[in-house]
């Protein structure tokens, strides 16, 4: 038994890899992203201590290349999901006890392991299961995830020495308990680190759960749980589990141990699963705590007085990097008139440099779109655009599914600031441009503030300081994440912890303790060294 004051060794952001011709990490995830495409691998789902197989069988293929097959994973039955929460309970009853230092040392293991002997699988998984280029695997699937996993232990050792004061005679202890039950963990597929970071930071604070991948990631979510059974994390803390997610959600939701939701996905998903937790909530025997981190509709505002190369490299790093497909991503950017052919010219000039292709071939800056589903929706938005009166295509606008999701980057130019692409998230490499006569600054940032449902990221360039107060001020609820003379995208844990307001989700802000605090119940815990032995106060007297 341990009974010493123990400190977790202080954090510092994992330092980005730069994969540059002749690096031994560009040969290294090269060789391994070759040698996981030639082979089919199959992916049971991990229940309790256990490899679960059904008949039921689902394929995964590279967006890239959409022919290719990398392998299949096991969907569930409800029995399946009956089990899942069956084996996380059952895990509670030693997890919920294990000191907090070695809840901490596995989680610190797992980041050393992807630091390490596992960054060039979990780099490539991603490569290969979302489409990404090697520099940005990097920066989620490796360095991200690290990041997570390496701040989360400080994060928690600041949240248990937060201690209340005492006075004299009485000592005043607050104990973070895990939640009772377990928690369900949703995940999108556009970031690894985000996969597991909804599951692991859970766990990290003593609960159990079921994680539930996105169909689309479950080729490097699957390389998460190996490297999370690699660090010790012990049988039925995290249950991975893959298929129907309606009838997965709906089996979860059922169950009156169900503790809280970690979410991370599209707006109209998660508010149909808050409907359905409203539904159910006479079953539960604690209040399900709800933390959800949703869509956006990420604006750029330039004032007259920003550089128009700096606004052009915004834009495009903002929008295009991942195709557009970063919660983040820019999507509607204002621009001034004075400004605004030179901005647009930059843009269009640098556009006309980047190639799009499979992320193997380290060039390509764009590579292709998550599944079929996004290359439509892209592709409608695209081809309304061409009929309509109101906006036209000023870069880009061609694509090709015939061999990967490739979408050109694309810009839409708009007289009309409420045009649909204006408003509707559509997670692509679309974005669209409204001109604004340079008198109208004031005017045009309420027109920022009140076009979109969302409040995710927002980014302002300017030169002039007094505008930028404008801006801060005018722009107070339009995002959880705002940043000034920079792109909207590449919050860094630690530094800049990541979340929006409105239709943009609850803003528990990943990537702090605010967040570690959804997944405790603190016990306050009063003791009196001599407690009072006659029931009379003096007044009485
Ligand atoms: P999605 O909504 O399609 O899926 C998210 C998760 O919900 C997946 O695991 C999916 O299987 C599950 N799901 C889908 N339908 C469901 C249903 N009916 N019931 C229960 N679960 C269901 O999102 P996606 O395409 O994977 O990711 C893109 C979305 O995620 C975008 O809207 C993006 O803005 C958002 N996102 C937000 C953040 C953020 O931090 N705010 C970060 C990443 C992604």
């Amino acid at each position: 038994m341990s009974n010493s004051i123990f400190q977790v060794p202080d954090p510092s952001n994992e330092p980005i890899l730069s994969y540059a011709p002749g690096s031994p990490e560009k040969e290294e995830v090269l060789k391994m992203y070759n040698s996981l495409y030639n082979k089919t691998i199959e992916i049971p789902m991990r229940i309790g201590g256990g490899n679960v197989k059904t008949d039921d069988l689902a394929s995964m293929n590279p967006p890239h290349d959409h022919k290719h097959l990398l392998g299949t994973y096991h969907k569930a039955n409800k029995k399946n999901i009956e089990d899942a929460i069956s084996a996380a309970l059952k895990a509670r009853t030693t997890w919920s006890k294990m000191p907090w230092q070695s809840r901490a040392s596995i989680f610190l293991k797992a980041a050393d392991l992807v630091a390490g002997p596992y960054r060039a699988k979990i780099n490539a998984a991603t490569m290969l299961a979302q489409s990404k280029t090697i520099f940005q695997a990097e920066i989620d699937a490796a360095c991200e995830l690290i990041d997570f996993l390496r701040f989360n232990v400080k994060f928690m050792q600041e949240i248990y020495e937060n201690q209340p004061e005492n006075s004299p005679g009485i000592w005043n202890q607050l104990t973070y308990r895990p939640l009772e039950g377990f928690v369900y963990a949703v995940s999108p597929f556009n970031f690894t680190a985000i996969a597991g970071n909804l599951s692991a930071s859970v766990a990290m604070m003593g609960n159990v759960v079921l994680w539930k991948p996105s169909d689309y990631q479950v080729y490097s979510a699957n390389v998460l749980m190996e490297v999370f059974i690699e660090a010790g994390l012990p049988d039925g803390v995290i249950n991975m589990v893959f298929g129907d997610p309606e009838m997965i959600t709906d089996t979860v939701l059922k169950s009156t141990e169900f503790a809280g939701i970690h979410y991370t996905g599209s707006t109209s998903v998660f508010r149909n699963i808050w409907n359905k937790i409203g539904k159910n909530i006479n079953n539960y025997r604690s209040y399900p705590r709800i933390v959800g981190e949703t869509g956006g509709k990420d604006f750029i505002i330039a004032h007259s007085s920003a550089k128009p190369k700096e606004v052009a490299t915004g834009i495009i790093r903002g929008a295009f990097e991942f195709q557009g497909q970063k919660c983040s991503a820019a999507s509607r950017v204002y621009l001034p008139e004075s400004k605004a052919k030179y901005i647009i010219k930059e843009v269009q000039t640098e556009l006309k440099t980047i190639t799009l292709g499979s992320p193997s071939d380290f060039k390509n800056f764009v590579t292709a779109l998550i599944h079929k589903g996004a290359f439509d929706r892209l592709v409608n938005a695209i081809e309304k655009i061409k009929k309509d009166k109101d906006v036209e295509i000023i870069a880009g606008g061609n694509y090709d599914d015939s061999k990967g999701y490739f979408i050109e980057p694309t810009v839409a130019l708009t007289t009309n600031p409420k045009y649909d692409t204006m408003q509707r998230e559509l997670f692509g490499p679309l974005v669209t441009l409204y001109i604004y006569p340079d008198t109208n600054w004031k005017d045009t940032l309420e027109l920022v503030d009140q076009t979109s449902e969302y409040a995710l990221t927002g980014a302002v360039y300017s030169q002039d300081r007094y505008a930028l107060e404008e801006a801060i001020t005018a722009l107070e609820n339009s995002a959880g994440n705002f940043y000034i003379n920079d792109k909207p995208t590449g919050a860094v844990v630690g530094h800049q912890p990541f979340g929006g307001a409105r239709g943009s989700g609850t803003n528990d802000k990943a990537g702090s303790a605010s967040n570690l605090l959804r997944w405790v119940s603190p016990r306050l815990i009063k003791e009196t060294f001599l407690p009072a032995s006659d029931y009379r106060y003096p007044f009485l007297g």
